[in-house]
């Protein structure tokens, strides 16, 4: 079903930062994209589309349906799935793999469900789980973004109980209290002593 393993000498650069909704996952992407340019931010496709400031190629490839089921078709995508019900999300494996060949250590910001494919196809990847200080801070979050009603966000919050209960699959966990000591736990994880 998956395209075949990375070569496994690469393996331990395949770094997945994974966690439940409104955790702060793209912030502490966001802030690692911003100040360690060494490592390669994974830039997904999605089928949703953009939101104000988010740019075609830098956030994510803006795709329609018809060119997402190319995309699996011609085994383009390491992983993808469809997010909170809605839209599709899938990581492009080519740059991965050029990234890996050019010796880069590469991150993935993806679901709980994509984090699972990657590591079905690939057991030697990273897997990092970005946990919120408190259930009640992170309920706060969301509510606080206030970008979901009532339903969804209640919806959000059974899904991230179920997901916060899978933590244990994950190699590592860091708390996301402060967004720049969580990039810097995270990018931490990918140094060459931490391996
Ligand atoms: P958003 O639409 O808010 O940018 O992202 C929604 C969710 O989709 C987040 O949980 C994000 O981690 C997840 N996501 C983004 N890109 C991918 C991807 O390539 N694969 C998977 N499985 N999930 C993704």
């Amino acid at each position: 079903r998956f395209p075949l393993p990375l070569p496994r000498a690469d393996r331990s650069r395949l770094l997945v930062l994974a966690g439940p909704t409104a955790v702060g996952k793209g912030t502490v992407a966001a802030h690692i994209r911003e100040n360690h340019p060494e490592i390669h931010l994974s830039v997904s496709a999605t089928t949703r589309a953009p939101r104000p400031g988010e740019q075609n190629g830098v956030h994510y490839y803006f795709v329609d349906d018809a060119e997402f089921d190319r995309m699996i078709a011609e085994g383009e995508l390491l992983e993808h799935a469809t997010v909170h019900n809605k839209f599709r999300y899938g990581t492009p494996r080519g740059p991965i793999e050029e990234a890996l060949a050019d010796g880069r250590t590469v991150l993935l910001e993806i679901d709980l469900q994509g984090a699972r494919q990657v590591r079905a196809a690939d057991p030697s990847a990273n897997l990092v789980f970005l946990l919120p200080p408190s259930w009640d801070e992170l309920v706060n979050r969301l509510v606080g973004r206030g970008t979901e009603d009532a339903e969804e966000r209640a919806r959000r919050l059974r899904t991230a109980k179920v997901e916060l209960a899978s933590q244990s699959e994950f190699d590592h966990r860091v708390v996301n209290e402060d967004v720049a000591t969580a990039a810097r736990e995270v990018v931490e994880l990918t140094s060459d002593s931490a391996r």
